[in-house]
């Protein structure tokens, strides 16, 4: 389990204040996020506050259609609702957001600042609208800060674990962003999971955020828009099949082999990637959703004829599909992304082997649009030597991994089976 405490999505203590209805929050903690609250949460509000059910819907309306920037500028509402609102909740849990625009305006990676100073990140990707396609516009999204798996060609990998998110945490990036493609006409079609933290081990504020971007009332995103990555957190994974399809799921291998995925995906020491794979197989039969299984191409790391071979045999006979990711610059490892014709090459093995597989683009590199690498910036360099021994040692292991070795560290901390 996380060990760090998370802010609550429910409102703190209240106690009311003399001739009025209206509750006053005890002044502890920042207050919960209102973009947190399901809506049968903020009517239960409003009724035990003496108000009609229908505030419930004029507040949602207000928090993901409206432009209002705080409670107080919802008109809709009476004066003094406004103020015990702005008292007991949070309109936007993301205190300040840098915006880095690239790929000629296609790419906008935004640096948000979290009430306690946790920075996370989000990245819009623009698809305009070309040869019969409509425009597509994707939000790539965090669920933690920094991430406990420690993949080590991950740049959030490379911060470590700092704290889950909250649900309004999770969802106030997607309302940012709905609000900056609104100003331009333009609405969100498409949200994956894949940005800063593992989200099947913050599931339960996960699929609370799920359920929000769902909702007709709120986001109103249909499941097949939704996308959420696992480095493969096989109880998550099960529970997910349990209560059916919510939307596409979505498996980073990086290797079919252990002695390889043991060190690229270092949560593979506790579920190696024939139960990660069987658990995402029970998955697709179950939901009858395909798998998309990500591989990130690492140049002489796991692209030989022999890793695509693996991979194949792997996932003969499943319902899957491939994407082939060149692997973004991270400036703490020995590695880079595997040559454009490598990953021709790897792509050709699994399409002989019936294998559907796409090559992904970069995608913002040039603002570090991979995985985690804004925050990483200003975390801070860590010192040269430091730096050093980590390659080393990262070089060592694979190494020993390309031989067919096994480490026999034990899985990161943190990494518990989740909420
Ligand atoms: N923790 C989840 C989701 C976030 S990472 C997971 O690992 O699936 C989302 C995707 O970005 C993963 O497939 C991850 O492997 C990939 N990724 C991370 N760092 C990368 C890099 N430097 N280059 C390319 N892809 C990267
Ligand atoms: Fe965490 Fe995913 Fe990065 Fe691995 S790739 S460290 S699981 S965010």
């Amino acid at each position: 389990m996380p060990t760090t405490p998370v802010p609550s999505t429910r409102a703190p203590a209240l106690t009311e204040r003399p001739g009025s209805a209206l509750p006053v929050a005890t002044p502890s903690t920042t207050p919960p996020g209102l973009s947190g609250l399901d809506p049968a949460e903020l009517e239960s509000w409003f009724v035990e506050h003496g108000q009609p059910r229908y505030r419930a819907r004029q507040v949602a309306d207000a928090l993901w259609r409206g432009t209002a920037t705080s409670a107080e500028e919802v008109r809709t509402l009476p004066a003094d609702l406004r103020e015990a609102l702005g008292r007991h909740f949070s309109w936007d849990t993301l205190a300040d957001t840098e915006v880095r625009v690239t790929d000629g305006g296609e790419t906008e990676k935004a640096l948000h600042r979290l009430a306690d100073g946790a920075l996370v990140e989000s990245v819009l990707m623009r698809y305009p609208a070309r040869e019969g396609r409509r425009e597509r516009n994707t939000l790539c999204i965090s669920s933690q800060a920094g991430c406990a798996v420690g993949c080590p060609f991950c740049a959030t990998g490379e911060l470590g674990f700092e704290r889950d998110l909250s649900t309004a945490e999770i969802v106030d990036q997607v309302r940012h962003a709905a609000r900056r493609l609104a100003h331009e006409g333009g609405h969100l079609t498409n949200i994956v999971f894949m940005g800063m933290g593992e989200p099947l081990l913050n599931l339960d504020r996960v699929l609370a955020a799920v359920d929000a971007l769902n909702d007709r009332r709120r986001l109103g995103l249909g499941a097949r828009h939704i996308t959420v990555s696992t480095s493969g957190v096989v109880p998550g994974i099960r529970r997910l099949t349990g209560l059916g399809p919510q939307f596409t799921l979505a498996v980073s291998l990086h290797a079919a082999r252990d002695a390889l995925r043991d060190v690229l995906v270092p949560l593979n020491r506790r579920w190696p990637v024939a139960e990660v794979v069987a658990a995402a197989r029970d998955h697709a039969s179950s939901t009858g959703r395909r798998i998309s299984y990500e591989y990130t191409m690492i140049g002489g790391i796991n692209d030989t004829d022999e890793d695509a071979l693996a991979l194949a045999e792997l996932l003969r006979d499943e319902h899957a599909h491939v994407n082939l990711i060149p692997m973004n610059p991270v400036a703490h490892t020995p590695w880079q992304s595997s040559p454009a014709d490598v990953i021709e090459r790897f792509a050709g093995r699994l399409r002989a082997a019936r294998i559907p597989v796409t090559i992904r683009r970069n995608r913002g590199v040039e603002v570090g649009a991979a995985c985690g690498q804004l925050a990483a910036e200003r975390a801070g360099e860590p010192p040269v030597a430091s730096v050093a021994r980590r390659r080393e040692r990262l070089v060592r292991e694979s190494a020993a991994a390309l031989r067919g070795e096994r480490s026999t560290d034990e899985a990161p901390a943190n990494t518990g089976e989740g909420s």
